[in-house]
């Protein structure tokens, strides 16, 4: 089996798909290396609105498949297997997968990032048994029913506005006194008469047999504490860059990979696209973008070398 490519892309993703696409085209060959299935973060969601090219809006699994049918149709091949370690300094650079090691004269790290989590002790036990982290992949789950959500900003906004259309009750749980979402969810979200806010709150313990039914929440500012029966709980506190394994081989900035819009790292001829790299902006259409730039920059230092 064939392990030695021009480009090893770490992730399949927008961002890993749009740099197959690119290089492949470009004559290099490639590989991409993905643990589960096409389209990254998108294929969580069903609706995507500002990717330009559908004015009817794409589901975000079919996008990904979409990506993956285009790259491979220049050559680029995907392999499934889960990315373990990697030697980024050594020629060529080295990825340690389930199934075996890969080898590119160039890599591209396009690995995304995933859910941030509570912390809680027993949360793994109660994850996709009352505990959620997307609520447009799990919601229809709730219908009819009472769900909590933890968080305050844009994602946290958006999923309260869903899930209030679905489930009975929403109880949104916030740290702060006031939403860090823009002021466009504000007025729609306070409106709603089956939202409830919990300021100033926060949850310290999931309660349940086999599933969730409730969690406990305590107020920051008395530290008082209350008993809240739910039958979900959905986690939208971030996303957590995937680079666990990437610290001590590649420059990290708070837990991203530092990389300007050129997608270059401090290694030679490894790029960082899409949501793991420092940017301002994640989305489909940024890591896209880097994922050509990448593609461009990796096709320059194969010409060097
Ligand atoms: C619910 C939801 C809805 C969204 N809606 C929109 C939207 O409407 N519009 C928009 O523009 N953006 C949206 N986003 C954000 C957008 O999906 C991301 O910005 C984008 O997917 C980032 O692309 P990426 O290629 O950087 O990484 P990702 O999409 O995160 O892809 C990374 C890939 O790497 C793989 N991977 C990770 N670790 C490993 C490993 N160890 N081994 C092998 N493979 C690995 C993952 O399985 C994944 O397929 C949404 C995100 C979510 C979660």
């Amino acid at each position: 089996m064939k392990r030695s490519y021009d480009m090893v892309i770490l992730g399949g993703g927008p961002g890993g798909y749009t740099a197959a696409l690119y290089a492949a085209r470009a004559g290099l060959s490639v590989a991409v290396l993905e643990k589960l299935s096409a389209g990254g973060q998108m294929a969580l969601t069903s609706q995507i609105d500002n990717y330009p090219g559908f004015p009817e809006g794409i589901d975000g699994f079919e996008l990904g498949m979409r990506m993956q049918e285009q790259a491979q149709r220049f050559g680029a091949v995907t392999e499934y297997a889960e990315i373990t370690g990697v030697d980024l300094r050594a020629d060529p650079k080295v990825i340690h997968t389930s199934e075996g090691d890969y080898f590119g004269k160039t890599a591209v790290i396009a690995l995304g990032a995933g859910a941030r989590k509570l912390g809680l002790g027993n949360e793994d036990r109660f994850t996709g048994r009352g505990v959620g982290y997307c609520a447009h992949c799990d919601g229809m789950f709730f219908k009819d029913k009472t769900v909590a959500l933890v968080g305050g900003g844009n994602s946290a906004a958006a999923e309260a506005l869903y899930l209030s259309r679905i489930a009975k009750k929403v109880i949104l749980i916030h740290r702060r006194d006031t939403l860090r979402a823009t002021k466009i969810y504000h007025e729609p979200l306070m409106k709603l008469p089956n939202i409830e806010f919990r300021w100033n709150s926060a949850v310290t313990e999931l309660v349940g047999d086999d599933r969730l039914t409730g969690v406990r929440v305590q107020d920051l500012v008395t530290g008082g504490e209350e008993l809240l029966g739910v039958d979900g709980l959905f986690v939208s506190i971030g996303r957590k860059p995937a680079t666990e394994f990437l610290a001590g081989q590649v420059e990290l900035d708070n837990g991203y990979i530092a990389a300007d819009e050129s997608t270059r790292t401090n290694i030679p001829g490894v790029y960082a696209v899409g949501d793991i790299r420092t940017k301002a902006l994640r989305q489909i259409i940024t890591a896209a973008a880097d994922g050509a730039v990448a593609a461009h920059y990796a096709e320059e230092y194969l010409a060097e070398q």
